[in-house]
């Protein structure tokens, strides 16, 4: 088996893996460490929870430590890009702690704070700059970094910065830096987009590829409710009454329905709070620092803001709503079941949702068990009327073509809600009302995926 004194590493950030309690690379550290060392550029697929961090991030302070030269002011050795606020605090956490051992210089740029400081922190110039595109592309412009002297640059969880319209700022960015640099591109899916984009910029890349892309984590145990949409409340508070949830991350489609919910749990006595675009810096900070420390257990969060998000012990992720792009599904379940431990999974699914449903399975190849809460053929025949949810999805998905090719910033959180069967009236019957009922469980197991097969 492949060990840490393997891959080419120098003894400082050994001894911090040491630290970290790491005893053996994972499979994608092997692949990414040896080959970045070598200067090869990557392009690697690969889902959070896998190592990808450090894997990128060893050995870029490998090379910071072969070399005797500080950084000229303004400047930085290394670039790291990712998506999120949460996710580049995230990093810069990483590198500081696989860098303990060393002298290396770092810092963060990302929206939502004050400039000055982070001006400041680049002044004398940086060994390794973790940021996000928006705002670094601002610093640029206003003549506080410079990018000729990068000769590192990594682009982190590349499908998310393309749902965020990120692309024309990276295209942007990559611009200023020197062509003879090292490339690495690390993605959790491979839409055709980002194919092009590390067409473009990489060289030849060693390419690695860490468990499918598009298959949830085995240790899930996953479970789709398939209700009325009214009945979501109460099946949320029955969910997150259970002794059996330690920590849970419950996902909205929008940043206005994670308020509402929040709003629901909070009133219920549970302790919960929200995260997403709309909060300030200060609010996720303390939200997310509270489900850390366990003050907080439930955690309301659209998919934007839940990416940086990797907290042990998540033992439960709900999808109060079913996101509108299937590969968000995988993610959103990936908070949990990370370090080795299990996790469960539930889903609600209201009528109007039914084509997110079947777009998930397709896409997992994924039979998910089925509940349904209410009258099974009721459900499905609404389900069936509900058509113009699923066409207005499909007018929706161009969006992610319009993020891609047109400019601008984050588009917060995409699509709305889907029109529920009936206009939003009640769908009546008889589990519209009342307390939450225990689901009535219809096993498809017979159902022959060839996924399970
Ligand atoms: P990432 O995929 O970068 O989000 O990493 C997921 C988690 O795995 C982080 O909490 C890391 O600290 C941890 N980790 C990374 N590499 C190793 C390793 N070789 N052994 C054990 N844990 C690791």
């Amino acid at each position: 088996m492949t060990q840490f004194t393997d891959l080419g590493l120098a003894e400082p950030i050994l001894r911090a893996l040491t630290d970290e309690g790491y005893e053996t690379p994972t499979p994608i550290q092997c692949e990414v460490i040896p080959a970045m060392i070598e200067g090869r550029d990557v392009l690697g697929i690969a889902q959070t929870g896998t190592g990808k961090t450090a894997a990128f991030t060893l050995p870029i302070l490998n090379s910071i430590l072969e070399q005797d030269q500080r950084p000229q002011p303004k400047t930085c050795r290394a670039l790291i890009l990712s998506p999120t606020r949460e996710l580049s605090a995230q990093i810069l956490e990483n590198v500081r702690g696989y860098g303990r051992h060393m002298r290396v210089s770092s810092t963060l740029i990302v929206g939502g704070v004050k400039p000055g400081p982070q001006i400041r922190a680049l002044s004398k110039g940086v060994d390794v700059l973790v940021a996000t595109p928006g705002r670094l592309l601002d610093l640029m412009e206003s003549g506080a970094v410079r990018l000729n002297q990068t000769t590192t640059l990594i682009l982190d969880e590349a499908d998310q910065m393309l749902d965020l319209g990120f692309f024309p700022a990276i295209r942007k960015i990559v611009g200023f830096l020197p062509k003879k640099r090292q490339t690495a591109l690390l993605s959790a899916t491979m839409p055709k987009p980002i194919r092009a984009l590390a067409h473009e910029m990489l060289d030849d890349p060693k390419q690695v590829s860490v468990a499918p892309a598009s298959r949830p984590i085995e240790r899930i145990e996953q479970s789709v409710v398939l209700l009325p949409k009214e009945s979501k409340k109460d099946l949320l508070l029955e969910l997150m009454s259970d002794r059996a949830v330690e920590r849970a991350i419950v996902f909205s489609r929008t940043k206005h329905g994670a308020d509402k919910i929040n709003r629901h749990l909070v009133d219920f006595g549970l302790k919960s709070a929200a995260i997403h675009g709309n909060k300030s810096q200060a609010q996720r900070i303390k939200a997310l620092d509270g489900f850390k420390t366990g003050s907080v257990k439930i955690l309301v969060a659209t998919d934007i803001a839940a990416r940086g998000i990797d907290v042990d012990n998540v033992s439960h992720v709900v999808n109060h709503d079913l996101p509108n792009i299937p590969e968000a599904y995988v993610h959103r379940i990936g908070r949990t079941a990370r370090a080795g431990k299990s996790g469960v999974a539930v889903s609600m699914c209201e009528p109007g949702e039914y084509e997110y449903l079947r777009d998930i399975e397709r896409l997992t190849g994924l039979d998910i068990e089925r509940v349904y809460l209410g009258d099974e053929d009721k459900f499905l025949a609404e389900a069936k009327n509900a058509t113009p949810a699923a066409s207005q999805k499909k007018q929706q998905r161009p969006a992610r073509k319009k993020a891609f090719t047109g400019g601008g910033r984050p588009q917060g959180q995409g699509g709305g809600r889907p029109r529920s069967a009936g206009g939003g009236q009640s769908s009546g019957g008889s589990h519209g009302g009342g307390g939450a009922k225990r689901p009535r469980r219809r096993n498809r197991s017979g159902a022959g995926s060839p996924a399970r097969a």
